[in-house]
């Protein structure tokens, strides 16, 4: 029987899951999948990848390998993604004979920031202003409409601050223009903010949507650097993240997760950055603090099972642990395991390099702040 993605029944454990992709994500998700009983195989162009060392099977191809895409949904009862840089097409290239969750229709908007921005305009939620760049005199005509200072960014392909570019001047977009070298982008207003936040939502094969507390996060060099949830908001600013995110998860018709990320502007209005229909850097927290992590969350979903509940146990920080951090050797692993409430996660990756997230730390409070606290003093300890 070839299962069709409207399909509402439930995948149930000693199934198996294929993911495309076997970063930390795809490890995480793996563990929450091993956890419950199913059985996991991982596509992804490096044979030692951090879920191929967990997973029960793993096929080694480029994303846009669709003979091998195909052997993976053949092998899997349904198939997920970890990030949303896998080609739209290979998911429509596999989605007749397969579970996909999400959808490839999700992933193209998601994989394209002109593409997601316009969906989100049109879904009446709040956005930065921006204007689609084709050519040379779309940016000039973008940045008399926005003004400066503006943010041009590559349509595609662009993470953590890659291909963007912030124009305070003619001059400045005009050298932006020449590095861009003809692709695709998108030009939007620089946003003064006040602080960063993200809303996880998982949606069932049913179209309920669950959100987690908000979360509030902070960058170095444009790399997640510490998120805490809940965020330090008032009650009313959170209610309205957590329904702007459902109403997003719900617009998209969803079967999955989807991690919303958003600018608290410094007169206090929310607007939506950027969509990632997948477990997010900002969640991993919810590992060691929530009755339900979004690793187990997402496969819940993806499965078509009943969400788990997004409660947290209590107020819970994380902090990435990048390959900076090994500049001067191997951290001193000993005494930050000293502070006995913080938890530590490797990704198993071979090469640290700067800039390269090879785990994170997780520690509780009684309070957001002194959960904060608490992951950056552990961090600490390791320098
Ligand atoms: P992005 O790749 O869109 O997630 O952007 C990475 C980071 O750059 C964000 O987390 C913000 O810190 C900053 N950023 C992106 N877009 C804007 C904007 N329009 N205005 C101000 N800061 C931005």
């Amino acid at each position: 029987m070839t299962p069709s993605p409207s399909n509402t029944d439930p995948i149930l454990p000693g199934a198996t899951i294929g993911i495309l992709g076997g970063g930390q994500l795809g490890r995480m998700m793996t563990i929450a999948a091993k956890r419950m009983g199913y059985r996991v195989v991982v596509l992804d162009p490096t044979p030692d990848c951090p879920a191929g060392q967990v997973a029960d099977d793993r096929i080694v191809a480029e994303y846009d390998d669709i003979v091998s895409a195909a052997i993976l949904a053949e092998t899997s009862d349904a198939v997920t993604i970890e990030f949303e840089n896998i080609p739209a097409a290979t998911l429509e290239a596999i989605e007749p004979n397969a579970v996909v969750r999400p959808g490839s229709g999700i992933v193209r908007i998601a994989q394209n920031r002109v593409a997601e921005k316009t969906f989100l305009r049109d879904s009446n939620v709040p956005v930065p202003a921006f204007h689609a760049v084709t050519d040379l005199d779309s940016l000039k005509n973008a940045l008399l409409d926005i003004g400066t200072p503006a943010v041009l960014k590559t349509a595609s392909g662009g993470y953590d601050g890659k291909g963007q570019w912030k124009l305070d001047s003619a001059e400045d977009a005009l050298a932006a223009w020449d590095e861009l070298a003809g692709r695709e982008a998108i030009v939007e207003e620089f946003v003064a903010l006040d602080k960063e936040l993200s809303v996880i939502v998982a949606r069932d094969v049913h179209g309920t949507a669950l959100c987690y507390p908000v979360s509030e996060n902070t960058h170095a060099n444009h790399i997640l650097d510490t998120a805490v949830m809940p965020a330090m908001i008032s009650p009313n600013l959170a209610k309205q993240a957590e329904a702007l995110a459902i109403g997003i998860a719900n617009a998209l018709d969803l079967v999955g997760m989807v991690a919303v990320e958003m600018f608290l502007t410094q007169d206090g209005r929310l607007l939506v950055n950027e969509l990632a229909p997948r477990p997010h850097n900002s969640g991993h927290q919810t590992f060691d603090a929530a009755v339900t992590s979004q690793f187990e969350q997402v496969i819940r979903a993806v499965c078509g099972l009943p969400l788990g509940s997004t409660e947290l146990y209590r107020p819970v920080a994380m902090a990435n642990l990048l390959g900076d951090l090994w500049a001067n050797g191997e951290p001193d692993w000993q005494g930050m395991l000293t502070m006995p409430d913080v938890k530590l996660h490797l990704y198993g990756k071979a090469e640290a390099r700067p800039g390269r997230k090879m785990g994170h730390l997780t520690a509780t409070g009684r309070t957001p702040e002194e959960a904060l606290e608490r992951v950056q003093e552990s961090r600490s300890k390791l320098e």
